[in-house]
């Protein structure tokens, strides 16, 4: 067939749904236990998003029971009292790779419009069954139902079945369930860990699970303080690469490329925008549609180079803060001790970014290994459990040269870390989102953020032990007050006709007055310290 030395080489191209299905193990969908692990955190994270990106308070129920025995299919339920979906997008937000509501410039959980996709695609290759939906979207007086499969090779949604009810309560949210092939025996621990750490970062949330054994683990909210909802923005001229200009430049309405810069980037002025162009040498009133390929990409270096703009907006993010990060550790980990800092915000590539810190010390907290306290990683209120070793936390809080016994730790010891980072652009190591690779701006956010919550550490630490030693002294001068009275009261006067001394009692209490108003000084000494007494004879 063919002709003139040509291969017969077939060519074809792969929709985004193959693509991931053959790929499937870079989503974290690699083998039965992890691909239980993942549909599970997809599920919650959609979740989570649908709420506090909207100021509800989240209430999550996941459900994971056996479907299936000898296969070891299991049906995985997650149902919030989020936003709900629109019904005219739910086929698509479920049905297609690559669709969702998130590529604004915000924080939110998800990011690529991946997530809940590659659960139902894995769920189909290994058991067949459709990825069920139900859903009651804030304000509407209707609840839909959804059965739909993927057309893996369109990449587009199959819907299998559509109903519509009338509501009878004011309840919104979205019931979302998949049956896939799993390994709980195996995926158990990591699971529950998961909803562990999530509740610790989440502690405005009450979530439950119930197993396939049917246990119930449920944590309950212990605050109601939410952080702020992010807010989308512009994005900053220092991220900006020439797809992204090509885009602006295709969607614009401004009709001069300085209004062009001016309306649809933050931190560009009149004046900023005049020497931009002029930099790029660019007229400052030409049409952009009328740019070419060159001065395109001269635009672009020169909008990368320039050093002289505000720093990238903030509202985009949603960092925790001190009080919930201390809420989350006190409520899961019940340490005796816990802080937390919120840093100012940074950037890195013209993407916003915040570090938070929280430690947690002594009390129920789980002994931490000789090498580095125990680490709960998050980044965009996710919490991460694979891949410590490789993350840029990891690296700061395990570093030889971060000397912990500098803060009055001495390893190992009831001591955690928790590090926040939140983003606009986490820069993920994959897109499990698992680990955040070194970057060396967010590594020295992270290190100084680490740094002064500890330095709080050590200050509670030397006051607890201060408190200790006094405590110690306080209790030897007690053993010797019996002693010292007796003493005192016989010299000055002579014992009584029966041979005891005259004034014992009343010397005992003027003692035992001065040591019990030095003690009401110390923390944590709260016994009755005439009880400790023992008279001697
Ligand atoms: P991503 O979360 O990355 O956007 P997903 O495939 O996980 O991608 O979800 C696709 C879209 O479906 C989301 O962007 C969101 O709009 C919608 N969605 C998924 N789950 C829920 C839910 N529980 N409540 C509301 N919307 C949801
Ligand atoms: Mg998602």
């Amino acid at each position: 067939m063919s002709s003139g030395g040509e291969s017969i080489e077939k060519f074809r191209s792969l929709s985004p749904a193959e693509f991931f299905y053959r790929n499937r193990e870079i989503a974290g969908f690699s083998n039965p236990s992890r691909a239980l692990y993942q549909t599970v955190r997809e599920l919650v994270e959609n979740s989570l998003d649908a709420c506090d990106n909207h100021g509800i308070l989240p209430t999550v129920r996941i459900t994971v029971f056996p479907e299936n025995t000898k296969e070891n299919h299991y049906r995985v339920t997650v149902s919030d009292n989020g936003i709900g979906i629109p019904p005219r997008y739910v086929p698509q937000a479920f049905g297609k790779v690559l669709f969702g509501s998130k590529y604004k410039l915000r924080q939110t959980r998800g990011t690529f419009g991946l997530g809940a996709k590659m659960a139902i695609l894995y769920g189909q290759i290994t058991t067949g069954k459709p990825v069920e939906v139900r859903t009651s979207p804030k304000g509407s007086q209707y609840s839909y139902f959804f059965k739909i499969m993927i057309d893996i090779e369109k990449n587009e949604p199959i819907v299998m079945e559509r109903r519509i009810m009338k509501r009878k309560s004011k309840r919104h949210g979205t019931t979302v369930s998949v049956v896939v092939e799993g390994d709980w025996s195996r995926a158990r621990s990591r699971i529950l860990e998961y909803i562990k750490r999530t509740a610790m970062g989440v502690p405005y949330a009450t979530i439950t699970i119930i197993t396939p054994e049917k246990e119930a683990y449920k944590y309950s909210r212990v605050i109601r303080k939410m952080p702020p909802p992010p807010r989308e923005v512009k994005p900053h001229p220092r991220g900006v690469d020439i797809e992204m200009l090509k885009a602006i430049i295709a969607s614009t309405k401004s009709s001069t490329l300085k209004d062009m810069l001016k309306n649809a980037f933050q931190s560009i002025g009149k004046k900023s925008a005049e020497i931009l162009l002029e930099e790029a040498g660019i007229d400052p009133n030409k049409d952009p549609r009328k740019l070419t390929l060159d001065e395109i990409t001269a635009l672009v270096s020169s909008m990368r180079k320039y050093n002289k703009y505000r720093p990238p907006r903030t509202d985009a993010l949603s960092p925790l803060g001190k009080d919930i990060i201390e809420a989350g550790l006190k409520g899961v980990l019940k340490p005796e001790f816990a802080y937390a800092v919120t840093r100012k915000p940074s950037s890195y590539s013209g993407h916003p970014f915040i570090v938070e810190v929280g430690v947690a010390y002594g009390g129920e907290v789980p002994l931490s290994p000789d090498k580095g306290p125990i680490l709960y990683r998050f980044a965009n209120k996710i919490p991460l459990l694979y891949d410590e070793g490789s993350d840029v936390c990891w690296k700061v809080v395990s570093d030889a040269n971060f000397n912990w016994r500098q803060y009055n730790v001495k390893l190992p010891d009831r001591i955690a870390v928790l590090v926040h980072i939140c983003s606009t652009k986490i820069p993920y190591k994959g897109v499990g989102k698992e680990s955040i690779a070194d970057v060396p701006e967010i590594e020295r956010e992270v290190r100084n953020a680490v740094k002064e919550a500890a330095r709080h550490l050590r200050l509670y630490l030397s006051k607890k032990i201060r408190a200790e030693e006094e405590k110690r002294k306080i209790m030897t001068l007690v053993k010797y007050v019996p002693e010292v009275a007796r003493s005192l009261s016989i010299l000055s006067k002579p014992p009584a006709s029966d041979g005891n001394p005259v004034d014992y009692e009343s010397i005992k209490s003027v003692l035992m007055k001065i040591i019990e108003r030095r003690a009401r000084k110390i923390d944590g000494l709260n016994i009755d310290l005439r009880e400790l007494i023992i008279d001697v004879g």
